[in-house]
């Protein structure tokens, strides 16, 4: 349910040729030798801000997307490796057993170094697996599956579905158990039922990619070919059963309150008690079913698939999970597949990268507690928590001043946003990993444990009031989020950083930067999702009738403007997916540049505070503008448009300015110039 302001992954170029972020002679904190000055800013506002940006940064060989918040997460990156390469020397393997880690500082450098040892990876083979193919090899009927199935998501393989925990949507102050759709390899179910060429191509890589990692555990030579067939029926089959990414925009879609009586009349030979006590779960008496339609279409599936394809089927999500901690070749394979057929990457980025990434993963708070206190002052705090106030204070101007919403809804928007908690850079709580143990030399067991650690949090939350002080990102995370059930707005201090601010940038663009994100996350809880969502987080409609229809006409003026711009190739971009995140930043920019103007009355239109050559409201906009330069490749772009709530970047820049009568006026722009769009969208 987050909603997230990008979803990165973490793929990284070689330290050796890393861009440093370099701030040029600049006066402002504008890149300058970014800006194509042969570029009009009001034909394309993004080519002026990136062109050259983008002319000098391509996609790196081991990275399918490059951009500014890449660099940054890079140099995250470097600091990160520097803290775990001196706890992993301050715990050097020693002879004998491996032994368990007994302080927090130990595991993680235990875990990262034992993700390094790749040659104690590579001897132990598929050896660490054995026992739980033999038990998947037992299974006699699909009457017994269900504590296997509790096994494996215990370890993190989620077959057939996820479970886990959430606030209940309609009383938001209680967490209770979720029960969702899952268990599909591809990325998203459309993956599965699309038929243009491109997607009927993918489908075939992936049968070939299951294929060949039946034959590195072994399989004959039989089993090599019905395999993936096998697997592709299953997974197809709960495509088909499966919600699209649209549709579960909407939280009424997705909140289904069932008993478990009324769960297993939904899957008849799937014995849920037997799962909820294989998992350990508290007592169960309701759960959200986010897809009644799903389950059903599982429960079918189950009672038709024979046993044989069943454990084909299980057994290949179990190597899948697993394959970033097994051998080489298994790594090789997988990054094949999801590295190059799906994002166009054209080498597998180096393995301390990929640990740095694991360790943020599994240990994440431990980590991220030494990468707060070496990036992230007290002053950056208690500054961007001022940016955040005066953010706020000019959503409540706007909300006041809107000409198409009645003050019956202003009053209780106003109650929303008064109620919007504020949270800046790293938990006031860090997490207590003391009962996840952590092995030097075993790599596989570390990751499978941390996943089972996760799980049981997850399952200790369910009946219990919701803890609203933890956080859903690691403190390096370049991203942010809002959470609508608890009404948050959340920044790691990943984030917190240049180009998105700096204690030395000028205050026109750290507002383009970090205060149009703190704008754009406070708007998530305005948007066509979290506008269902009420001050307690609740889903309960607080709209007049009249002004959410006018939030609904207003909203499809952005579903008809994105769905215009092509990312790549045939593929446009979905305007319905990005719906949400498109208000965010149409909403986010100008919110922030009211509360610029709002606290530099001193500063701002006066052309004597020309810096750089541009004036206060252009350096707004230029901030913006940069955060966004990035390249991406054609692979990368695709599956962005097809599964990513967000618009590339050259839109969330473009896009935006052009529907701002303030950006018209900060360049001089004509009326009838590119960047001054005839229809202006707005809503906030
Ligand atoms: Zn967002």
């Amino acid at each position: 349910m987050r909603q997230l302001l990008l979803a990165f992954t973490f793929v990284a170029l070689p330290l050796a040729t890393a861009i440093t972020l370099a701030q040029g002679p600049s006066q402002s904190g504008l890149q300058l030798d970014a800006l194509d000055r042969t570029a009009d800013p009001c034909i394309d506002f993004y080519q002026f801000a990136c062109g050259v940006w983008i002319a000098k940064n391509p996609v790196p060989a081991d990275r399918s997307t490059w951009g500014r918040f890449d660099e940054l997460q890079e140099r995250n990156n470097d600091t990160l490796r520097a803290i775990l390469e001196k706890a992993a020397a301050d715990t050097p393997r020693g002879g004998g057993a491996p032994r368990a880690s007994e302080n927090d500082q130990k595991k993680i450098g235990d875990h990262y170094g034992s993700c390094m040892d790749e040659a104690a990876i590579n001897s132990k083979g598929t050896t660490p697996l054995r026992p739980l193919v033999s038990k998947i090899d037992r299974l006699s009927s699909a009457a017994d599956l269900a504590p296997l199935v509790a096994e494996l998501h215990t370890i993190g393989v989620n077959v057939f579905f996820s479970f886990g925990s959430i606030a209940d949507f309609k009383d938001a102050s209680v967490e209770m158990a979720i029960a969702d759709q899952g268990g599909m390899g591809l990325p998203d179910r459309d993956y599965y039922l699309r038929d243009d060429p491109k997607s009927v191509e993918i489908r075939k890589e992936y049968v070939e990619h299951i294929g060949r990692i039946a034959k590195l555990v072994g399989a004959s030579a039989d089993s090599v070919t019905t395999i993936p067939d096998t697997v592709m029926t299953i997974e197809t089959a709960l495509a088909k059963g499966a919600l699209d990414n649209v549709s579960r925009r909407d939280p009424n879609k997705i909140y289904h309150k069932l008993t478990p009586t009324e769960l297993q009349a939904l899957t008849p030979n799937f014995q849920w008690s037997r799962y909820f006590t294989g998992i350990g779960a508290p007592p169960i008496y309701a759960l959200n079913v986010t897809e009644p339609d799903f389950f059903k279409s599982l429960g079918q599936l189950l009672v038709s698939t024979p046993i044989a394809s069943i454990k084909h089927y299980l057994k290949w999500q179990l190597i899948h999970e697993s394959a970033p901690m097994l051998p080489t070749a298994f790594v090789d394979e997988n990054f094949k597949f999801y590295g190059a057929v799906l994002t166009g990457a054209k080498e597998l980025r180096p393995r301390w990268k990929r640990c740095v990434q694991y360790t943020d993963s599994d240990l994440g708070e431990e980590l991220g507690k030494a990468f707060v206190e070496e990036t992230f002052s007290p002053q950056a705090k208690a500054d961007t928590l001022k940016m955040v106030h005066e953010v706020e204070a000019a959503l409540e101007k706007d909300i006041h001043e809107l000409s198409w919403m009645t003050d019956a809804t202003k009053k209780e928007a106003l109650v929303k946003l008064h109620a919007v908690a504020d949270k800046i850079g790293y938990p006031d709580r860090w997490r207590d990993y003391s009962a996840l143990t952590i092995v030097r030399g075993d790599a596989l067991g570390n990751s499978q444990r941390a996943n089972t650690f996760e799980f049981h949090r997850q399952l200790n939350k369910i009946g219990k009031p919701v803890d609203k002080s933890q956080w859903s990102m690691t403190p390096p995370t370049v991203n942010a989020y809002y959470n609508p059930l608890e009404n948050n707005i959340n920044f790691p201090a990943g984030i917190l950083q240049p180009p998105f601010y700096s204690a030395k940038a000028d205050r026109a663009v750290n507002f383009g930067g970090s205060g149009a994100v703190i704008g754009h996350e406070l708007t998530h809880g305005f948007d066509d999702q979290g506008r269902q969502f009420d001050a307690r987080g609740n889903l309960k409609d607080w709209w007049t009738a009249a002004d959410g229809k006018a939030f609904v006409d207003r909203a499809q003026c952005f579903v008809d403007e994105y769905s215009q711009f092509t990312a790549v190739d045939e593929v446009k971009v979905n305007g319905k997916l990005t719906l949400g995140e498109n208000v965010a930043d149409n909403g986010g920019l100008r919110l922030s540049l009211m509360a610029y103007l709002a606290t530099s009355a001193s500063e701002a239109g006066k052309t004597d505070i020309v810096k750089d050559g541009f004036t206060p409201e252009q350096r707004v906009f230029l901030g913006w503008g940069q955060v966004w330069c990035e390249n991406r490749r054609p692979e990368a772009l695709r599956l962005m448009a097809q599964t990513n709530p967000h618009s590339p970047g050259r839109y969330r820049v473009n896009g935006v300015v052009s529907n701002m009568p303030e950006f018209q006026k900060a360049f001089s722009c004509k009326a009838d110039a590119p960047m001054v769009r005839q229809t202006q969208c707005r809503v906030w």
